[in-house]
């Protein structure tokens, strides 16, 4: 495993022992934790038993250590958990954004709705390739429609915050991952991830554009679903 450390390590280092096992079902296997892991498949034949249950340290929701072991298994093993029901991550969250590059400029028009500042251009640039371990179908290339994609913020203090944020994102692979496409319906193709852009200048026609008041608040929230806060980000 990436980091040296191996899936077991990985989901006992976020989790606290359990003595009195609540009367619930574990929500990966949906067996009732009192019982064994419902988890059949391979690779969780390591050091934890069937039975065995954790809490995960800051959230506290409970689940078969093997479950955990499954679901970490089942993603890009970079040394983090995300809890499955309420979302609080553990560690370093990452994401399977393939190689390319992001650049950005200052340019001299203001967005609709900020009339007040410039603009900041985004390029985001990513070619296609092959997929890798990481990936929906490894060793199967992969399609990047519309690159460069060009996207948009307002030169302000918290769009520059934003910007900050998505460089961090960026970094962690997060902006775009590899899947099947919501508007074209292509499959192994280069995709938005989780964190909207604007890609549309001087108008709102597609819905990705400005005016929208709400913006850059959502995106502050979609980063923070990833794990990327400012207060996390400060030298
Ligand atoms: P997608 O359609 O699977 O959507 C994923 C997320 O991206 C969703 O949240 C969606 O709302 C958002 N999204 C969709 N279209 C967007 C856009 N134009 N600007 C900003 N956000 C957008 O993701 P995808 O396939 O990466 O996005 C489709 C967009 O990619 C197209 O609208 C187009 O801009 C570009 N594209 C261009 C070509 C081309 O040949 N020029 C081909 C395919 C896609
Ligand atoms: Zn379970
Ligand atoms: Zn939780």
């Amino acid at each position: 495993a990436r980091k040296g450390k191996t899936p077991e390590e990985v989901v006992k280092r976020y989790l606290q022992k359990v003595r009195n096992l609540p009367e619930e079902d574990c929500t990966i296997c949906m067996e009732p934790l009192v019982g064994p892991s419902g988890y059949k498949g391979p690779g969780v034949s390591g050091i934890f038993r069937a039975e065995s249950v954790g809490r995960l340290a800051q959230c506290g929701h409970q689940y078969h250590l093997q479950c955990l072991v499954a679901m970490y298994n089942n993603g890009n093993k970079d040394g983090s958990l995300q809890c499955p029901t309420c979302k609080t991550i553990y560690g370093v969250k990452t994401g399977n954004q393939p190689p390319g590059k992001m650049e950005y400029h200052v340019i001299p028009h203001s967005l609709p709705g900020h009339p007040d500042c410039k603009t900041i251009r985004i390029i985001y640039n990513i070619p296609p390739g092959i997929q890798g371990p990481e990936h929906p179908n490894p060793g199967k290339p992969f399609t990047a429609r519309g690159f460069p994609r060009h996207c948009y913020l307002p030169d302000s203090e918290k769009g520059r915050k934003v910007l900050r944020l998505l460089l961090v994102a960026w970094d962690r692979r997060l902006i775009f991952s590899v899947g099947t496409s919501s508007t074209t319906g292509e499959s192994d193709t280069v995709i938005w991830n989780e964190v909207h852009h604007k890609t549309e200048f001087g108008s709102n026609l597609t819905g990705h554009g400005y005016p929208d008041p709400g913006h850059l608040d959502n995106v502050l929230e979609e980063l923070r679903a990833q794990g990327i806060t400012e207060e996390e980000c400060l030298p």
